[in-house]
């Protein structure tokens, strides 16, 4: 066995100044607040004691804005970590983040602590799909993160989310089109999907928006899975991670709990209709 073992660390919110309209991070994660010290030695201890596998092991903190928290907060975080790292028990840490909260002296930060892969929450490359769902940033904050990152040595993946407020087809390709000029060496799509107590549920029971169908958004992420396919860059999630708390909470949208397979499935009924472009394993 020599999968890739991920030890997560989630931090809801963390360093989150403004909140996007349709995140809910204790549902999507399950969890409320950010581990301590302690609970971060713990959790790494507890990983590695059961893996049996020879693959990479890497420390990854999702849920927030890490690069946004206070430095004595990011450094409270990563420093259990890096002891693991030192003694050569783990390989990497990763951290996700927004596109504004990265510069040259971020990056470099992140470097000497350690940290070797970013994930940014880019979500669409349309500055009015940004604006209308509270991102507050632009599209031209992630091409200047997605250099910064690059220049330190870090390995990059960037995460969006096709049909935000304001999209449409030609916004998420066009979208995917630029993210694909970027060269990240991952990607993670999440259909937008409605979401209990957020600013999206609120928008979509006063009609002011409505969400994609499951054979819209399926279909999509058919042609989407081609273009990153084509362009030798890796997806590695297409779709919201399954729990039950998430499940609960879900008002509507194009969520299943096996999406992934969902779009291998029509992708490769429409290559065997088209007798062309081949099947897309996503
Ligand atoms: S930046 Fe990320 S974690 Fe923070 S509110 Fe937006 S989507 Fe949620």
């Amino acid at each position: 066995m020599s999968r890739m073992l991920v030890i997560p660390f989630f931090i809801p919110f963390g360093g989150c100044e403004t909140i996007c309209v349709f995140c809910d991070q204790p549902r999507i994660t399950g969890i409320l607040g950010a581990p301590s010290s302690a609970e971060i030695k713990a959790q790494i201890e507890l990983y590695l004691g059961t893996w049996k596998g020879r693959g990479r092991k890497e420390a990854a903190f999702y849920g927030g804005t890490f690069t946004a928290m206070k430095k004595t907060e990011q450094v409270r975080c990563l420093a259990p970590v890096e002891d693991f790292l030192r003694r050569g028990l783990i390989d990497g840490i990763r951290v996700s983040t927004r596109p504004d909260c990265i510069s040259e002296e971020i990056a470099g930060f992140l470097v000497s602590h350690g940290v070797d892969t970013v994930e940014l929450g880019v979500q669409s490359m349309n500055n009015t799909v940004l604006a209308l769902s509270n991102r507050g940033h632009s599209a031209a904050d992630t091409v200047a993160a997605v250099g910064h990152l690059k220049s330190a040595g870090l390995a990059v993946g960037l995460q969006f989310m096709p049909g935000l407020p304001g999209d449409n087809e030609s916004t998420v390709l066009d979208t995917v089109r630029e993210i694909i000029g970027l060269e990240p060496d991952f990607v993670r799509v999440y259909p937008t999907v409605v979401m209990k107590n957020t600013a999206l549920e609120t928008l979509f029971r006063e009609g002011k928006y409505e969400p994609w169908t499951m054979e819209e958004m399926v279909r999509l992420c058919g042609e989407i899975s081609l273009l990153f396919r084509d362009a030798g860059i890796r997806i590695i999630r297409m779709g919201l991670q399954h729990t039950a708390e998430l499940e609960q909470s879900i008002v509507a949208g194009p969520y299943h709990p096996a999406f992934r397979d969902l779009v291998s499935k029509e992708s490769a009924a429409a290559a065997a209709r088209s007798g062309g472009r081949g099947e897309i394993m996503v």
